[in-house]
């Protein structure tokens, strides 16, 4: 969401102005944020309190389960939310429908149509009300993304975008941030690209903090939702005509944001990570 790496605190100041300067670099950060992305950034799962658990549906084989389980847990130590892998709901359908309340994960062979992952929330107003992920096993089967690194960055990745959460950084070729939020050409870091991004980092759980601050007084988890319309919870994601207008792209093309409005404050958000080699194809998105 921002670009701030690391506010620079001059450590003589003297205690009273070391905690004005926090608060105010965590105001100006927030107000970054929310007017740079708040077509996502606002959008928040509905509870009466902290922390409350979103269960993670594994539909995934079994050569996924080890990134599931370390995504689960990575965002589990957040203080405002845990979360839980449960059997999932899927039937092993393609399309990865979604299950009102909670979470899906999939991955299947989607083809080489450009995507690496998805992940997508329904909202009803500003309240997430479920959130699918999809891994493009196509690619996790080519040398170049079937490593530890790309896996675990990209499930953990889409993970967070269903609790609400953007990117921090949507730049490919910097420096590490060291968080699996982070776009990368090099998940694993080393040599100039620095630490590892395959887990959340702290910037991530104070985010977390800031979207659940509030309470609400009903909840969206493990809920159906009324008023819904029964095709927001099985889109076909495999191809961008179905995912509605694109409303973000970075700079270098390789990754969107999709917005399909079902009306009366109902809509489906969809985050694509693109593949490179997309690239080359000359894919319009
Ligand atoms: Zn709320
Ligand atoms: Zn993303």
């Amino acid at each position: 969401m921002n670009r701030v790496k690391n506010p620079l605190v001059n450590l003589t100041a003297s205690r009273r102005s070391l905690v004005i300067l926090v608060v105010t670099v965590a105001v100006a950060v927030f107000a970054a944020a929310t007017s740079a992305n708040h077509s996502w950034g606002s959008y928040h799962w509905a509870r009466t309190s902290n922390p409350f658990t979103i269960k993670l549906g594994d539909n995934v084989s079994s050569a996924w389960d080890s990134y599931l389980a370390k995504a689960s847990s990575d965002w589990t130590s957040s203080t405002v939310l845990n979360t839980t892998v449960v059997p999932g709901n899927t039937g092993g359908a393609r399309r990865c429908p979604a299950t009102t309340g909670m979470v899906e994960v999939c991955a299947d062979k989607y083809g080489q149509n450009g995507w690496l992952g998805l992940a997508s929330i329904s909202v009803s107003g500003s309240h997430i009300t479920s959130g699918t992920v999809k891994m493009n096993d196509t690619y996790y089967a080519m040398a170049q993304y079937n490593t530890p690194a790309w896996r675990q960055m990209v499930m953990c990745q889409e993970i967070g975008h269903t609790f609400g959460l953007d990117h921090q950084d949507e730049i490919f070729n910097n420096y590490n941030l060291g968080t699996c939020m982070d776009y990368t050409n090099d998940p694993d870091g080393g040599g100039s690209y620095g630490p590892s991004n395959v887990s959340p980092n702290a910037h991530d759980y104070d985010q977390l903090v800031t979207i659940y601050s509030h309470t609400d007084s009903s909840t969206t988890i493990g809920q159906s939702v009324s008023g819904a319309p029964a095709a927001m919870g099985d889109i076909d994601f495999e191809g961008p005509g179905q995912w509605g207008r694109e409303i973000r792209k970075s700079a270098d093309g390789r990754l969107s944001l999709y917005e399909l409005d079902f009306g009366n404050g109902h809509k489906v958000f969809t985050f694509v990570t693109w593949a490179l080699e997309a690239k080359g194809e000359g894919r319009t998105h």
